[in-house]
């Protein structure tokens, strides 16, 4: 008798997940794991929104928030849209939630019917496809060229759009390929959605600042497609603040409302100490953690120049987010040190055991060409890691 449901046993582990927990159980077995799997900031969370979670302790925040945030978190949030997105939005359109990954799987909750499809231009974060398939959602992949620093253009669009089309789902910057959408980009996308009125977009933004050409544009700045978006963001990454889960939507008010319900009976809202703290994060201007986007600009063009030395990883320039995502298929077929690399998962595990550096499966990612490397990590250890993996594949 099988105990699980069809569901999760039809649902993939979250393979970022996966590969740090391997990577943490080889270090705990006593070998020396360079982890460039998770895409997590190696920064202390600032001090002025540590001191903030240790001032809502000492104050007593301690009882149930409102379901879908605080209504100060809220007002946080509404200044942060306006200041750095010219978004407006009002109380009702925020939702306050644990993580923008819990905001991503409530969306789909609330949005999604069985058999309409949601299209994933890819490569895609990790969780996409499966938080949709785990409301019956049909993920679409749109398959992006490295040419076109693997953005999905109008054609492709158009191409993927069938009458079960319900939403299309993005990151820009792209976690795994760093690719910033311009406006003009995000304008021939939603030309394209002209014809098609009852499409939803899904805008993940929550890499936003850090971004090193400058210019972050949000689907919703269109006035034609601020009714029909939702705009998704966190703390995590700006803030180095992962374990604190906290992330955000604006949305049109209908699709809050029932984020909210759905929260209302699964979570009944997020950490209440964390919500505090974030308030003043976001009331902050981003120029209190431009320190840690200059740093992660540094290491970008360190890791670019290490990996342009090993033969077969083609890379492109990453815009934005802390990973690179080399195409590393010219190896396939190849036998190194007695094992036969036939696909990037091959690659991940081959990195891992013949260099013990942890990185991610393209697989993953809807990519099964190239694998993803964080640079969330200290210089020495970039440096270190990409030596090593240069031995190892030399
Ligand atoms: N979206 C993207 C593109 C991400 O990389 C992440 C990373 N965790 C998330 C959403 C979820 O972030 P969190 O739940 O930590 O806010
Ligand atoms: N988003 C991060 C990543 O892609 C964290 C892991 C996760 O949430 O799955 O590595």
């Amino acid at each position: 008798m099988n105990q699980l449901s069809d569901r999760i046993n039809n649902l993939s582990t979250s393979a970022t997940l996966a590969m740090a927990a391997k990577a943490r159980e080889l270090r705990a077995e006593g070998k020396d794991i360079i982890g460039l799997s998770l895409g997590e900031p190696d920064f202390n969370t600032p001090d002025f929104v540590k001191d903030a979670a240790i001032q809502a302790v000492n104050d007593n925040y301690n009882s149930y928030t409102p379901v879908d945030g605080y209504g100060e978190l809220k007002d946080a949030i509404i200044t942060k849209f306006k200041r750095d997105n010219n978004l407006d939005y009002t109380r009702t359109q925020i939702v306050v939630s644990t993580g923008a990954k819990q905001a991503l799987f409530n969306i789909a909750s609330v949005m999604l019917n069985p058999g309409d499809e949601v299209i994933l231009p890819c490569p895609y974060w990790v969780s996409y496809s499966d938080i949709v398939k785990l409301q019956e959602g049909v993920p679409v992949e749109v398959k992006t060229d490295i040419k076109n620093d693997f953005k999905m253009t109008a054609d492709q669009l158009r191409a993927a759009i069938t009458p079960k089309t319900k939403m299309i789902w993005y990151s820009s910057p792209c976690n795994p390929s760093g690719s910033v959408y311009s406006k003009a980009e995000l304008r021939a996308l939603a030309d394209v959605l002209q014809d098609h009125p009852n499409i939803y977009v899904v805008s993940d933004e929550i890499y936003e600042h850090i971004n090193f050409i400058g210019g972050h544009y949000s689907m919703a700045n269109f006035e034609d497609m601020y009714n029909r978006t939702i705009t998704v963001n966190g703390v995590s990454k700006a803030f180095a603040m992962t374990g604190w889960r906290i992330g955000y939507i604006g949305a049109p008010e209908t699709i809050a409302r029932a984020c909210n319900k759905i929260q209302g009976q699964v979570t009944s809202g997020a950490n209440c100490i964390a919500q505090r703290a974030v308030i003043s994060a976001l009331e902050a201007d981003p120029s209190r953690i431009q320190y840690m986007v200059d740093e992660f600009k540094e290491r970008r063009k360190l890791i670019l120049g290490l990996l342009d030395d090993i033969d077969g990883f083609i890379t492109n320039e990453p815009e934005g987010a802390f990973y690179v995502f080399p195409n590393v298929s010219a190896y396939f077929g190849k036998t190194i040190k007695g094992k036969t690399i036939n696909n990037a998962s091959d690659m991940a595990m081959f990195l891992l055991e013949a260099a013990n550096v942890a990185t991610v499966t393209g697989e993953a990612f809807g990519n099964p060409n190239c694998i993803r490397i964080s640079y969330a990590a200290s210089q020495e250890q970039i440096i270190e890691a990409i030596r090593r993996i240069k031995t190892a594949l030399g």
